[in-house]
């Protein structure tokens, strides 16, 4: 029978061509790679045909020893791998090399600068994969066969990585894939046993399925027997003390199609309890440039006693964790589990508060034995834990001690302090944890609402990401202590209350003279304002500055309601409160203030200052900047 090929020459996706550009001009430094990659892309193909014939052994073609096979041929110079996975039909080859499906991606990219030891790094969020092989290879051959087709369904796919590639239909007798690779000059080091051993030990010791390679005499002739050179066992089911960190690396980049080294792991094997199961649980070093894309992936490899089940499991682990990468390998599941069952399969429960429970202790640890390695986890995922005291409440109070923010009483702007630090440092009769948001932190630092706080040296959290309002709200108290927002409610500080009974009298009677001092500016002020609040008052938490606005306790703060707002929810607007301070020198020029329409000019200003002050827009900003320079103009006559 003659096959038609029909063979067709494609475009690369414009985002491969760039990814193709910067993976082999800026990891050239790091050559092997290639090998890790294309081992472990033979690993999951095996591992994906292992589990489709659970349910179809006929796929095994009576073929059933999974491996995977490396050579090299010294005089044609090219390296092939080749594994008996599912392998691939033309059409899944066309879609998985040529193109990148991930969301973001064109945004990731758009991000490279040029600058190639920047763009190694970047790369590390993005995975290195297939394309690596490019870093040793001017021409890259892919026969593959998918697994229950016949063998005239066989690919070719052929390209030299500048942009287009062919595709054709062959003849391939054995399922899977083979991966020719035809090397660069001056790539010759690759073809030789020992290198290609060595590099296979150090990146691929761990995957629990065999490399083999070609057996040769001790002067390098090649016999016809294959030997494995890895040790072929499942990383996770070694004792811990037989696994060196290098291997939990290598492991990790495998599992998580990383490329930078993990932060953290821990490794559980959990036997004789009510469930048996073993972990392994990395946390990367840095956030994936899709983590914040509804369809990024996450979540852990399942695997059913050794055997792979599926990949990005999201069930074992909240969204609050989606972080979190690695295996998880039970025996409380059935081999023959789908995606479907597993959704209410009655073990699931029990796995997934053991893995948070891992987690959390990971996190704990981590956090109190190195600060520093907890900052580089915060800086990346902080915001993404932060969803936790919302969906988790059995385990609201563990991660609360594990946020972070930033605050009065820290160093610099950085999310530093932990809720434990700052009750450890409030004042013997504070009740409450005070915070502010705002738009950044340094516009919550400036706030006229801090005055009082920071005259009394009370520590106040400044929140300043969208995300810290909604944490609170789920948080309502930490070890006992209410969370209290600074520009809410009336304020009388507990805290600066004088605790003998005289001078607690002298402060009452000294508010009660300023209430009538001032009653006539406060209606005076009422009148002018109007409607635009719903209060005038003599302020407690004012010191230096004028006048602010605060809102009702149960109100929405300023920023909550122009976040709303600018996602188009619908809010019932709450007018704020005015308060002044009395011992203010403005204030008291007010109080003297004799002349109406000038009055009504500098009541007008003052309360558009307090609306800047806070972070909300004037609504007349041009009315605004007449009357300031009005009144400027007077005074300098
Ligand atoms: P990743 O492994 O992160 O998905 P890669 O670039 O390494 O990205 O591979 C892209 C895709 O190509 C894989 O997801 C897989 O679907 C397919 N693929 C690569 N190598 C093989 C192989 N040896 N057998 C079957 N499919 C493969
Ligand atoms: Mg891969």
């Amino acid at each position: 029978m003659s096959l038609d090929a029909h063979q067709e020459k494609l475009s690369f996706q414009a985002e491969v061509k760039q990814l193709l550009h910067i993976v082999v001009h800026s990891l050239y430094s790091n050559k092997e790679i290639f090998l890790r990659e294309l081992i472990s892309n033979a690993s999951d193909a095996i591992d994906k045909l292992r589990f489709a014939a659970l349910s179809d052994p006929a796929l095994y073609e009576s073929d059933s020893d999974l491996a995977i096979r490396i050579t090299y041929d010294t005089t044609a110079r090219t390296i092939t791998i080749s594994d008996n996975g599912i392998g691939m039909s033309r059409e899944e080859i066309v879609d998985n090399l040529g193109t990148i499906a991930k969301s973001g991606t064109r945004e990731f990219l758009s991000q490279l600068t040029g600058d190639q030891k920047k763009d190694a790094h970047l790369i590390g969020q993005f995975g290195v994969g297939f394309y690596s092989s490019f870093i040793v290879a001017d021409k890259v051959a892919v026969k593959s066969r998918r697994a229950g087709l016949g063998s005239e369904h066989g690919v070719l796919w052929e390209s030299a990585g500048d942009g287009e590639y062919t595709v054709a239909n062959i003849e391939k007798k054995d399922r899977g894939t083979e991966i020719t690779l035809h090397l660069k000059a001056g790539d010759d080091e690759f073809l030789n046993d020992w290198r290609l051993r060595n590099v296979i030990t150090k990146y691929s010791d761990h995957l629990n399925i065999p490399i083999l390679m070609v057996k040769r005499t001790d002067d390098g002739k090649e016999t016809t027997e294959w030997e494995t050179v890895n040790r072929a066992t499942a990383l996770w089911s070694l004792p811990k003390s037989s696994v060196t960190a290098e291997q939990y690396k290598e492991f990790y980049k495998h599992v998580a199609h990383d490329f930078e080294d993990p932060l953290a792991w821990t490794h559980h094997k959990i036997e004789g309890g009510n469930i048996d199961y073993t972990t392994l649980l990395y946390l990367p070093t840095r956030a994936p440039f899709d983590l914040w894309q509804r369809d990024s992936s996450h979540g852990l490899k399942l695997y059913v006693q050794r055997v792979f089940i599926m990949d990005q499991v999201e069930q074992f682990l909240p969204h609050y964790l989606r972080f979190v990468r690695g295996v998880l390998d039970t025996t409380a599941l059935p081999l023959n589990i789908s995606r479907e069952i597993l959704q209410d399969h009655p073990s699931i429960a029990k796995l997934r508060s053991a893995l948070v429970r891992h987690v959390l202790d990971l996190l704990e640890k981590i956090a109190k034995d190195d600060p520093e390695k907890y900052a580089t986890f915060w800086k990346e995922f902080g915001n993404v834990l932060k969803e936790g005291p919302a969906e988790d409440f059995a385990n609201r109070e563990r991660i609360g001690k594990l946020l972070r923010f930033a605050s009065t009483h820290t160093e610099a702007n950085a999310q530093i302090a932990s809720l434990d630090d700052y009750i450890a440092r409030m004042k013997p009769s504070q009740k409450k944890i005070y915070y502010i948001t705002a738009e950044n932190v340094n516009a919550a630092k400036s706030s006229p609402h801090l005055e009082i706080f920071r005259k009394n040296d009370i520590e106040v959290l400044l929140l300043a990401d969208r995300i810290d309002e909604w944490v609170v709200g789920h948080l309502p108290e930490f070890q006992g202590k209410a969370f209290q927002s600074v520009a809410k409610g009336d304020l009388q500080l507990d805290e600066i209350i004088p605790e003998n009974a005289e001078a607690k009298k002298e402060e009452e009677k000294k508010d009660t003279e300023q209430k009538q001092e001032f009653e006539n500016l406060l209606k005076n002020i009422r009148e002018i304002l109007g409607d635009k609040i719903n209060e005038v008052r003599l302020s407690h938490r004012l010191t230096t500055s004028p006048a602010c606005l605060v809102r009702d306790q149960n109100a929405l703060t300023p920023q909550m309601e122009r976040l709303l707002k600018a996602a188009g929810q619908p809010i019932t607007e709450v007018k704020p409160i005015l308060e002044i301070n009395p011992e203010h020198t403005l204030v008291r020029k007010l109080h003297d203030e004799k002349d109406q329409a000038r009055l009504n000019e500098w009541t007008n200003i003052l309360y558009d200052q307090a609306l800047l002050a806070e972070g909300s827009p004037i609504p007349d900003p041009a009315a605004f900047v007449n009357r300031l320079n009005k009144l400027w103009v007077e005074l300098s006559h």
